[in-house]
């Protein structure tokens, strides 16, 4: 309506006419309209409220619309909107300070992209260069954006009908319950996968690899945080071989998992890390690269073959300064882990104690998965229409849920109170109770 005065049916009727969406059949269109949200709630236009339990693509970490987010943003357009990437500006500087101080040592710059796929693109860009190396190793259970490089090195379905660009391999990462390795133990499954992957390595040859490229915590694929010692592993493999590790941070990082960095709870440091979605909790698109000393230097005279009009965006800029400045201030990433260790986690392991439908819960801080199984002992994933049926559940009751194929994701905002975590799972646990009620046997 010319006038603005939208209601839910309007929206739905516009948006399906004319927008276009991600990832979609155009014939399977969104059905849930946001019209408004603060903190963890979101609201449509007749008013109805909806716990958020996805912070969207689990991305608003700080919750919706923080007031010092939106006032900075606010004050940075009325100062100054935008400006080309190569020229120093006060506000880009800040947020590469900001980001740099919650990294190990070693780390020395910030490149600025729009999003993650960008930024792993120029990740690989970088590993390529600085290694004079061609090929990529990254994960099947995995997603690093739609961009070239970005959807080859992910493994799930996307990378399939995408795959023009060259050079990338992948291999299996270790998922105990769903093991690729006959395993039985997280030692076995651990060093099974380490196994693998330097098998792919030789077997690629290892001279010719510039990168492995893994999520710390495979997000999308399912919350797959990786046994102990994983990473330490992966790290030894890259160093044996002079290959590049570059960490995608992108979902796992900025509080997700009740750290700063994800790889901090795994005692590793990668070469490069990619980051996007919480740095500044999606307010304003933005992602990045931080880079090690010794990766920055190899750009200081030659030149870095990439570049976008967006990088270190100010509107972004100024929004990343507020966000981890919000964040510092209000404990948020304490409050992630706490929620996930006192809250989260008891309440999901109780649900799988006592509801057939639940084959295994995992995750740490405020990022979790569910699996939902058919069947217990074969851990058949349940069919997609017992997933639709436990979404549509979860809106009808006030609950915004994220599904991924056979699972849920407990993905709430990391300032989630532990009463509106309560409130969450309680939803959560009568849907998933009545539909193991109606599920045949
Ligand atoms: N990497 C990971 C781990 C992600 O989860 C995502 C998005 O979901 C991306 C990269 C891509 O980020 P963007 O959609 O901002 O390009």
């Amino acid at each position: 309506p010319a006038d603005g005065s939208w209601t839910d049916a309007t929206v739905l009727a516009a948006d399906h006419g004319l927008v276009f969406h991600s990832w979609s059949a155009q014939g399977r269109l969104p059905d849930f309209v946001v019209a408004g949200a603060s903190g963890c709630r979101v609201w449509n236009h007749a008013g109805r409220t909806w716990l958020d339990f996805s912070s969207q693509l689990v991305n608003t970490n700080l919750g919706h619309q923080h007031p010092a987010v939106v006032a900075a943003i606010q004050e940075q357009a009325g100062l100054l909107a935008t400006i080309a990437p190569a020229t120093a500006n006060a506000t880009r500087a800040a947020a590469a300070s900001k980001i740099l101080a919650h990294a190990p040592a070693g780390f020395t710059k910030v490149f600025f992209t729009n999003g993650g796929a960008d930024a792993n693109e120029n990740a690989i860009r970088m590993a390529r260069v600085h290694t004079g190396r061609d090929k990529v190793v990254s994960a099947y259970r995995s997603y690093h954006g739609n961009t070239a490089a970005a959807v080859v090195a992910t493994g799930d379905w996307r990378r399939v009908p995408n795959e023009y660009a060259r050079g990338h391999v992948h291999a299996f990462g270790p998922y105990l319950y769903r093991s690729e390795f006959w395993a039985t133990t997280q030692g076995e499954e651990s060093a099974r996968a380490l196994e693998h992957l330097e098998r792919v390595v030789q077997s690629e040859g290892a001279a010719s690899i510039a990168a492995i490229l893994l999520e710390t915590v495979p997000g999308t694929a399912g919350v797959l945080v990786p046994p102990p010692g994983y990473l330490r592993g992966v790290r030894q493999i890259a160093d044996r071989y002079g290959i590049v590790l570059i960490l995608d941070e992108v979902m796992a990082g900025f509080g997700r998992t009740g750290s700063w960095f994800a790889f901090e709870d795994h005692d590793v440091v990668p070469d490069l890390v990619t980051f996007a979605k919480g740095v500044n909790s999606g307010y304003v698109p933005a992602g990045g690269v931080l880079i090690c000393d010794a990766i920055a230097r190899t750009f200081d005279d030659q030149v870095f073959p990439g570049g976008l009009t967006y990088s270190g965006h100010p509107l972004a800029m100024a929004a990343i300064v507020a966000t981890i400045t919000a964040m510092e201030d209000e404990r948020v990433v304490e409050n992630a882990a706490r929620i996930g260790a006192e809250v989260i986690g008891p309440a999901l392991r109780e649900l799988a104690a006592a509801n057939p439908l639940v084959g295994e819960v995992r995750g740490t801080g405020v990022f979790w998965a569910i699996e939902l199984v058919a069947d217990r002992g074969t851990r058949e994933p349940v069919p997609p229409a017992v997933m639709a049926r436990v979404r549509a559940l979860c809106l009808e009751r006030g609950l915004l849920p994220f599904t991924a194929d056979n699972r849920v994701h407990v993905v709430p905002p990391c300032v989630i109170t532990a009463q509106e975590a309560h409130e969450g799972l309680a939803i959560l646990r009568s849907v998933l109770d009545d539909v193991a009620a109606q599920a045949p046997a």
